[in-house]
């Protein structure tokens, strides 16, 4: 152990933030407990405490580059266990039913199923000696001091026998429940306030399917088939190559429009998206199970950091604080973002002090929910405030994706940002404002003056296609 902080920290729920809180506690703490009401160890499917695992869950490169760093070896272990990976930027995207310029990122898309890439996670953090799962137990409420200002323990109820309620005593309580958590009821409970949310309703539906692709060569290599939902083109789909010769295709329809259950309407949802790629690979493929669907009607955010007062030694992390439109692929990122956060609170050799921690998961959540509320708002009939800035974001992130299509550089830089590896400000910066405006400066001029003629046009062509080249591609090209 490096950093003794306590005996024993308790962490709420064993999905992703669960099992990487825990993996960040495991040096600070002589025991962690993680406790949950299904049975985690040796599952690889979807279980009842994670529905969402059905549906396909995309790893942003920022989260690889953590579980990397939290497990050394990972990457290369879900390889071996037969996982595909591939570049990020050489996916095949679509954004309003245009394909964007495929670019070399250097970043890592590990293509797992969700369940499956859980229980790589999950089988790295038990095989750390400290860590003890506490399974098929449902977790029933806090128990404080008796002034309620301190966290001391939870009061659970195991599943198996019929056993009365129990105490597990902790230093340190870390609710990683998912969405449904009951932290905002339990504070109320104890005499606090709950904690502001701030809601942007998006009325997603993710409708899914697993397939057997007769002969995976009809995807010329492609790891993944992405075509986005953007204002103009709403249909959208993640189809990717996963594990053990198997693809999934996830289906989003937002604000009320959903892909059917049934296996024709599935099908024809499927024809009607703006581009024909993925009915194309699925049309012959062997399906492997029926449709199933998943209704998301909002994003949650969580403003713990506002609150004036909160028990000690009790922190909340993942979902829990944060629940990010899914289709950005952001939660499980998030949730390794803030394992490191708690790692730094850790290193000062004391419990994290709970509002000052809320408010460093705060900023780590700043800019992914920016990117994903504030992408939401660019549908009209989202209801929210549009500050200027929204407005001018969405209106340049709309650009920056036709530029994509043409400019392999715009197409890395917007994969980098949207993994959540580089700050936004890249996609501000001059050269790239140049490339995401350029065109339509050069486009506007050459309306306005036909004058020019054919000269200038063809010189205008040659601009614009020099951005074309990706060095990297073409290099390999050579
Ligand atoms: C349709 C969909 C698609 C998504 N796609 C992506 C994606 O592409 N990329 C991405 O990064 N994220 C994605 N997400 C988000 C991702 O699923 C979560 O961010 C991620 O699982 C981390 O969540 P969590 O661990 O905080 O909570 P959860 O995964 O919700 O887990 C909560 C855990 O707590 C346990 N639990 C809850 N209450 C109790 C109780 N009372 N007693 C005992 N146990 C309890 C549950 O059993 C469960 O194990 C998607 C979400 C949805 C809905």
């Amino acid at each position: 152990m490096g950093n003794h902080v306590g005996n024993r920290a308790v962490v709420l729920g064993g999905s992703m933030a669960g099992l990487l809180a825990a993996r960040v506690l495991s040096d600070s703490f002589a025991e962690v407990f993680i406790v949950d009401r299904d049975q985690l160890l040796g599952v690889t499917t979807a279980r009842r405490g994670v529905p969402q695992g059905r549906h396909v869950h995309g790893l942003l490169a920022r989260g690889q580059q953590i579980l990397e760093e939290l497990f050394p070896g990972f990457t290369a272990g879900t390889t071996a266990a037969g996982v595909p990976t591939g570049d990020l930027g050489e996916l095949r995207w679509f954004f309003n039913g245009r394909r964007l310029q495929p670019a070399t990122t250097g970043l890592i898309c590990v293509s797992a199923d969700r369940p499956v890439l859980e229980s790589h996670v999950r089988d790295r953090v038990a095989a750390l000696p400290n860590v003890t799962f506490v399974e098929q137990t449902d977790i029933v409420a806090l128990v404080t001091t008796p002034d309620r200002s301190r966290v001391t323990g939870v009061r659970v109820h195991r599943q198996t026998g019929d056993s009365a309620d129990e105490t597990i005593e902790a230093d340190l309580v870390v609710d990683a429940t998912g969405r449904g958590s009951r932290t905002p009821a339990w504070l109320e409970e104890l005499g606090y306030a709950r904690p502001e949310e701030d809601r942007v309703r998006i009325d997603l539906t993710y409708t899914t399917r697993h397939y057997r692709l007769p002969d995976e060569s009809i995807l010329n290599g492609d790891l993944s088939i992405n075509p986005v939902s953007t204002p103009s083109h709403r249909r959208g789909a993640f189809f990717s190559r996963i594990e053990n010769g198997r693809s999934i295709l996830s289906l989003t329809g937002v604000l009320g429009d959903a892909a059917p259950t049934d296996p024709a309407g599935f099908m024809a949802w499927v024809r009607s998206l703006p581009v024909p790629d993925v009915y194309d690979v699925i049309r012959d493929a062997e399906p492997l199970d029926d449709p199933v669907s998943f209704r998301y009607p909002a994003s949650i955010r969580r403003r713990y950091e506002r609150l004036e007062r909160f028990p000690e030694r009790f922190v909340v992390v993942g979902d829990a604080a944060c629940s990010f439109n899914p289709v950005y692929g952001q939660g499980m990122t998030v949730a390794a973002l803030e394992a490191l956060t708690l790692r730094d609170h850790l290193s000062k050799g004391a419990p994290p002090e709970p509002l000052s921690f809320q408010q460093d998961v705060a900023g780590v959540i700043d800019v992914p929910w920016d990117i994903s509320a504030g992408g939401d708002l660019s549908f009209p009939e989202v209801e929210g405030e549009r500050p200027p800035q929204v407005q001018i974001a969405n209106a340049y992130m709309s650009r920056l994706q036709v530029a994509a299509t043409h400019d392999a550089t715009v197409t890395r830089t917007f994969m980098r940002v949207a993994g959540l590896v580089d700050s936004p400000q890249e996609l501000m910066d001059p050269g790239m404002m140049f490339r995401v405006l350029g065109s339509d400066l050069l486009g506007a001029i050459l309306q306005a003056h036909p004058e020019l003629g054919e000269e200038a046009q063809g010189l205008a062509v040659g601009i614009l296609m020099g951005q074309d080249r990706d060095p990297a591609m073409a290099a390999a090209a050579a």
